[in-house]
């Protein structure tokens, strides 16, 4: 039976999607702990599409920096004002995870494709403005949809439904906030 210490899990997983990572941003990501660290790789790919090597200076800006500030627990309180292109039912990279289209990744060329769900919106709550991402757990309970559901669907009739379960009504989100204006939706419930 081998066993995989947990220092080494955080660097298998980023390995396990195609990206070189820079030592100092290993390391800034191991000592913010497994979840933390997991939350900054799945937004890294959509916020650096095109980076293969992990920089410290990305991994910061992905962080949120300010000391005492708690990553995990955020709320938020507001309404989804609009879904942006690009979501619901789309294809990653197997390799690196990337959003691609027809086939195609941008660094690994011809691959087939996994399909996957997400949504990106815009929260408004009242003051400021976000963008929520959600993966494809929270999109499947937030839209009452499944992977496979969306599958038979297809692309269009998918946002629709997505449009009609969360456009212009009011939400109170769990989750963490990212720097650069994003927040990673945990939870989501309908106020
Ligand atoms: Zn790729």
């Amino acid at each position: 039976m081998s066993s995989v210490p947990s220092s080494g899990g955080i660097l298998q997983k980023i390995l396990e999607r195609g990206y070189q990572i820079h030592p100092e941003a290993l390391k800034v990501l191991e000592a913010r702990g497994e979840e933390n660290a997991l939350a900054v790789l799945e937004s890294f790919s959509e916020r650096f599409s095109e980076a293969i090597v992990i920089e410290v200076k990305q991994v910061e800006e992905l962080l949120e920096k300010t000391p005492g500030t708690k990553e995990f627990g955020a709320k938020l309180k507001g309404r989804i004002t609009q879904i942006y292109d690009g979501s619901g039912l789309i294809q990653r990279c197997p390799k690196c995870n990337r959003w691609i289209i027809d086939d195609f990744c941008m660094v690994h060329s011809d691959v087939e494709g996994i399909w996957d769900l997400r949504i990106k919106a815009r929260f408004d709550d009242g003051k400021d403005r976000c963008t929520l991402i959600f993966k494809k757990g929270i999109t499947e309970k937030s839209v009452n949809i499944t992977l496979e559901e969306a599958k038979k669907l297809g692309e269009a009739a998918t946002l629709e439904q997505i449009r009609e379960a969360l456009f212009g009504k009011n939400f109170e989100i769990e989750g963490v906030k990212l720097n650069g204006g994003n927040f990673l939706v945990k939870d989501i419930r309908e106020v």
